[in-house]
């Protein structure tokens, strides 16, 4: 298989490389000590981007910024209103910039421009989620404690909050977090993944431009070991909210101990659809074909593992073959393409070693198996192992590609147990019309999310986040804004109290 590349887009690519700046107390600004990152695109494997990478310095910058705008700047004693009013200001920018802001994660990510697009819309949707949330953080008050004492619990912003982003979602996962904490009334420090920064500095234009009082929101760029460490480790950082890896997110839960933060974590996933004899098969053949290769794979809540009733998985894998076929492997900046760009060349080493990996422990490859020859840029053949045993490493492990396991059962009991035999526990998909069946996965599988009859829908109002290794707290739903804040409880003495201590 031969991918073409359109040169149409190539030159558009090429019509790069942009350099972007950082955003430090609503100034844009290079590094202090002068450190330079560039991106060449996954899709075209051209330079894109060059971007004014940042150090430690840069955090200490940042990291005062935010501090000097939370204590001695308007943002957090504002009416909720008035931040709610720039959230807004900021989705309607993010609408009117949306080709651009889609097209930048497209080429940085090599996700589908189609997709893309998607994900914009999505973002803003979240902004005005967060911007209705605004209003309705509230807190307590208790008169049940005797006539003269009066309990009132406020929720104050926690403060100055980094936040650390992933490179598959670049757009939409920041707007998972930053708009929350706006609407608390904290103050940030932000850092997208050194592969995908463009879009995040374009939001940071989009928010001075919506009117953001300078040092509320700062964008750090660079590495994480550079800039991101530094970000976790802080004194003067309150909260730390993270996306990315597992193993990441172990070591930023252990770096944030040292200065007891709080932490939010949104980490990997090894996510099973589980699929019943009596489900609608075609609907969940076309699940199983999206949630393995949505995103090329390289989704935290991709269906990489599909656990099907053997009476059904010989005819299922044949209609799946069927389905998969339609699948269009390609430029992520033409608009028919269905799955796009590897995000590096090491990664697609890394899951072409993975369908290795399988084959030499007994599984067998079904479809693709390999990278796919572009001429430019990487990409991966959609690929399907079969005959995977749950200790195989490709069972267990997070693939992040466009790679399929296949797993049978024979009792629901068994097929609980394969969807828990990992040690994550973000999502999964159950495929049955039996409602006893359908809840009793439900209920019985230990993950933050379980998809009945469908699967990878989000909405801003449902809350979202992993169980077991998968992650710590939630994002979106009605929680959302509460969580960056902190609990102050005052208590009222009608009159001041006499009778302090014994023996008065
Ligand atoms: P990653 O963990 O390598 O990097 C994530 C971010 O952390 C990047 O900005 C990176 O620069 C930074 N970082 C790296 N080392 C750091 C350190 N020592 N201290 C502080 N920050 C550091 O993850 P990735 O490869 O960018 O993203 C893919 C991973 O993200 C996958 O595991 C995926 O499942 C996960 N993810 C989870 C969700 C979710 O909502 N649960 C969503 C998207 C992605």
């Amino acid at each position: 298989m031969t991918l073409h590349i359109d040169p149409a887009s190539l030159a558009e690519a090429k019509g790069g490389p942009k350099r972007w700046q950082m955003l430090i107390d609503g100034k844009w600004t290079d590094g202090a000590v002068g450190l330079e990152g560039e991106r060449v695109s996954p899709g075209h494997g051209v330079l894109v981007s060059r971007y004014a990478f940042g150090s430690q310095a840069d955090v200490e910058r940042a990291v005062t910024a935010a501090r000097r705008a939370f204590h001695r700047g308007p943002w957090p004693k504002m009416k909720a209103s008035e931040r709610a009013a720039v959230l807004l200001k900021t989705a309607d920018l993010i609408d009117a910039r949306r080709e651009e802001i889609a097209r930048l994660d497209a080429i940085e990510s090599g996700k589908p421009i189609r997709q893309a697009r998607g994900e914009i819309e999505g973002a803003a949707d979240i902004w005005r989620y967060a911007a209705s949330l605004a209003r309705t953080l509230h807190g307590e008050s208790y008169a049940n404690l005797g006539e003269s004492m009066l309990g009132v619990v406020l929720r104050e912003p926690i403060g100055v909050v980094s936040i650390i982003t992933p490179w598959n979602f670049p757009f939409l996962i920041v707007a998972q977090k930053l708009p929350f904490a706006l609407a608390a009334g904290c103050t940030a420090v932000v850092k997208p993944s050194e592969l995908t920064s463009a879009s995040t500095v374009l939001l940071g234009e989009l928010l001075m431009e919506a009117g953001l009082p300078e040092g509320v929101c700062n964008i750090v760029l660079g590495t994480g070991p550079e800039v991101g460490a530094h970000m976790v480790s802080h004194p003067s950082v309150d909260m730390v909210s993270f996306t990315g890896s597992t193993r990441v997110g172990k070591a930023t839960v252990a770096a944030a101990a040292a200065t007891l933060k709080k932490v939010s974590m949104e980490l990997g996933g090894k996510n099973a659809q589980v699929v019943f004899p009596d489900a609608d098969i075609p609907a969940a053949v076309d699940a199983a074909v999206f949630g393995a290769f949505f995103n090329g794979g390289e989704c935290c809540n991709a269906g990489s593992r599909l656990i099907v009733h053997k009476d059904i998985a010989a005819d299922f894998l044949a209609a799946f073959a069927e389905r998969a076929k339609r699948v269009r492997v390609g430029d992520p900046l033409d608009e028919r393409t269905d799955v796009g760009a590897i995000i590096t060349a090491a990664h697609l080493q890394k899951i072409e070693n993975f369908v290795g990996d399988a084959s030499a422990d007994g599984a067998h490859v079904l479809m693709g198996g390999s990278g796919i020859e572009s001429g430019a840029g990487q990409y991966m053949a959609p690929t399907v192992v079969a005959g995977v045993k749950p200790e195989m490493t490709i069972a267990r492990e997070e693939v992040f590609g466009p790679v399929l396991s296949v797993l049978e059962f024979s009792r629901t009991e068994e097929a609980i147990r394969l969807v828990e035999e990992t040690d994550y526990g973000l999502s999964a998909g159950v495929w049955s019309r039996d409602i006893d069946t359908a809840v009793g996965v439900a209920r019985s599988v230990r993950t933050g999310t379980v998809w009945v009859n469908t699967f990878m829908d989000g909405y801003p109002e449902l809350p979202f986040g992993g169980m077991k290794q998968s992650g710590l707290g939630r994002e979106l739903g009605k929680n959302a804004v509460e969580d960056y804040s902190e609990v102050k409880t005052i208590q009222f003495h009608r009159g001041p109290r006499t009778a302090w201590w014994v023996g008065n």
